[in-house]
């Protein structure tokens, strides 16, 4: 196993409700609440989890884009894991600028329509980073982004142009271009493939495995969309109403998963086989507020395997084996439980006699 990279321990986002006359918060939106995470270096984590859940949150926060209610989220720079190591949650933002963590830790956005300004030339975007990381004479600034252009797959013909005369899969490359500037360690990727067209998907999915592999980068994917992060993914972490519930390594996670909900997300994605018969967990009601989240198991709302005890007490997330964490009272005997209530072996969908 590589060292880490980064440690995260008990991250909360809570976002204020204001009510009232005098606009007084009157509640908190726990959007994270006590999120557990080691990311390690060179590796691709999948962030999986229903909308709302609280993916995208996680890698803002980690990126201190939003800034952590509580927690710590420990970065270490080198790659001894054992060197100290920076808590990003709690060092100011100028600070993080001036260690040069900032340029360190970068984010591609889901929608490149949107996250790339519409009135700059791509020359200025991708310099944009760089500029405010280093200072860099004009031919040594000119020089670095003709070579991002070419590492994503641009040409420098693209140099002088707007956003608006790019496809969507060129646009994000040039969101990668951007993201790549200031040469990081690690990135967020949000939903980097979801508003592209499906041809063009496994393109930009290519071009981030070869990035990952060329420059040494670790990437947080966060995507709903399981197949995607299957390709790309070495490890899965699954996240429900501001809870990490699972994590392992992505083909434990597809073959044996050990909690309810992980069942009933893998049990959706649909088999190509007309001869396949394909059993559901279909999940009743929706996602509870964050406003007010169940007692104990969070999911124990829609969990059809729901005793006292989960009413009651919050299952920590724990080994259950090497490498595979769960938080689930009864992962023990969920094999038995759902070859009971199926009447089969379950693995994520696929029955097995
Ligand atoms: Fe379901 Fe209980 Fe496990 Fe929660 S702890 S997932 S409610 S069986």
């Amino acid at each position: 196993m590589m060292p880490k990279i980064l440690r995260i321990e008990n991250l909360k986002k809570y976002y204020p409700v204001l009510g009232g006359v005098f606009q007084r918060k009157v509640a908190d939106v726990r959007a994270l609440d006590g999120v557990d995470l080691d990311i390690f270096r060179g590796e691709c984590l999948g962030l999986v989890g229903e909308s709302g859940c609280g993916k995208t949150t996680t890698g803002k926060a980690i990126i201190r884009l939003h800034d952590p209610t509580a927690g710590h989220i420990h970065y270490f720079p080198s790659k001894n894991e054992t060197d100290s190591s920076a808590d990003i949650a709690t060092l100011k933002k100028g600070d993080l600028r001036k260690m040069g963590i900032r340029g360190k830790l970068q984010m591609v956005f889901q929608d490149p329509t949107t996250s790339l300004n519409p009135r700059m030339l791509i020359k200025n975007i991708i310099a944009e980073p760089i500029k405010a990381q280093n200072n860099i004479g004009s031919r040594a600034l000119e020089e670095r982004v003709m070579e991002l252009l070419r590492i994503v797959g641009l040409t420098q013909d693209h140099y002088l142009r707007y956003p608006h005369e790019f496809s969507g899969g060129q646009r994000q490359r040039i969101a990668v271009a951007r993201a790549i500037a200031t040469s990081p360690e690690f990135i967020v990727l949000d939903e980097p493939t979801s508003a592209l067209d499906v041809s063009v998907q496994a393109q930009i999915l290519n071009l981030l495995i070869q990035l990952q592999q060329k420059l040494g980068l670790t990437y947080l994917f966060v995507t709903h969309h399981l197949l995607v992060v299957k390709y790309i993914s070495h490890r899965l972490a699954v996240m429900y109403l501001g809870k990490i519930v699972e994590i392992a390594q992505t083909n434990d996670l597809f073959t044996r998963p050990l909690h309810p909900y992980t069942h009933a997300l893998l049990s959706g994605i649909p088999v190509p086989d007309v001869e396949h018969k394909q059993w559901r967990i279909v999940l009743s009601g929706d996602v509870p507020s964050p406003l007010n989240p169940p007692a104990g198991c969070r999911f124990h709302t829609r969990c059809p395997f729901a005793e006292d005890r989960c009413r009651e007490e919050e299952p920590l997330l724990e080994f259950a084996e090497t490498g595979h964490q769960v938080a689930c009272h009864r992962q023990n005997e969920m094999d038995k439980l759902i070859a009971q209530r199926f009447g089969h072996k379950l693995i994520g969908g696929a029955v097995s006699h």
